[in-house]
């Protein structure tokens, strides 16, 4: 399985996947029709188009895609009206193959009803769109921070080595909010050296691994004592560090 980043708009990242046996093509979040057309030239065709939610930034060019390669296009079962194209509906804990390739699909609510991430628990990878990012974690939309962070939670627990393919090359702005109330954490500035190598040198800061997000991704390290002791929340629970914690950098 290769995955092919290819950004898209100012800070979107659609990925396409190619297994080489079956010969099977498949993009993630198509943003825009003639970037993501032009990766999928090599391949002069395209089997599969997965949605892991409906906003416009990572369904944008289903439908001129569909149009020229006749894909079909996947996504969750609640947004089967939301998402232009939808052929296939998925469910929750499903499995569903692509080509010789089989995902998971893991709901992860929160960012938006039916947001869901692909688990390709073979090889893996998971592609979680704008609810795990980088240092960071999606705007809560159209659930709760409860419902964000228990998907949050989900993802936690797939395997440590997994690679996070996600939506938004947002790392930059995560990683000063994440400085600002885990400063004394070793593996964060080790991170930042990583980042800044990255960025500076103009490459992507994705994938990561779910690992390192565990310990330097402070949306995922709400029961740290010293954190919760930055925040003035020693005796909270785990969702109120979460969801102060959102709030923050919804107005960081
Ligand atoms: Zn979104
Ligand atoms: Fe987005």
């Amino acid at each position: 399985m290769k995955v092919e980043i290819i950004p898209c708009l100012s800070d979107n990242y659609s990925y396409l996947i190619h297994e080489k046996e079956s010969n099977s093509v498949s993009i993630v979040d198509p943003s825009e029709f003639s970037t993501c057309d032009k990766v999928i030239n090599k391949y002069k065709k395209l089997d599969f188009i997965l949605n892991t939610h409906h906003h416009a930034d990572h369904v944008g060019a289903n439908l001129e895609l569909k149009k020229k390669y006749n894909s079909k296009i996947l996504g969750s079962k609640l947004d089967k009206d939301r998402i232009p194209g939808i052929d296939i509906f998925l469910n929750e804990n499903q499995k569903q193959k692509i080509g010789n390739l089989e995902f998971e699909v893991i709901f992860i609510p929160g960012h938006t009803k039916g947001h869901i991430a692909f688990f390709f628990s073979k090889e893996k990878i998971a592609f979680t769109g704008d609810t795990l990012f980088s240092l960071g974690c999606g705007r809560v939309f159209e659930g709760t921070h409860k419902e964000m962070f228990n998907s949050l939670n989900k993802i936690k627990k797939l395997p440590p080595d997994t690679k996070i393919y996600c939506g938004h090359e947002y790392t930059k702005s995560n990683l000063n909010f994440c400085l600002e109330y885990d400063f004394n954490n070793t593996f964060l500035k080790e991170k930042k050296i990583d980042i800044q190598k990255k960025l500076n040198s103009n490459q992507p800061t994705i994938p990561t691994t779910l690992s390192q997000e565990i310990r330097t991704n402070i949306f995922l390290r709400c029961n740290d004592p010293e954190i919760k002791r930055t925040l003035g929340l020693k005796d909270s629970s785990e969702v109120e560090v979460f969801s102060k914690l959102r709030d923050l950098k919804d107005s960081f």
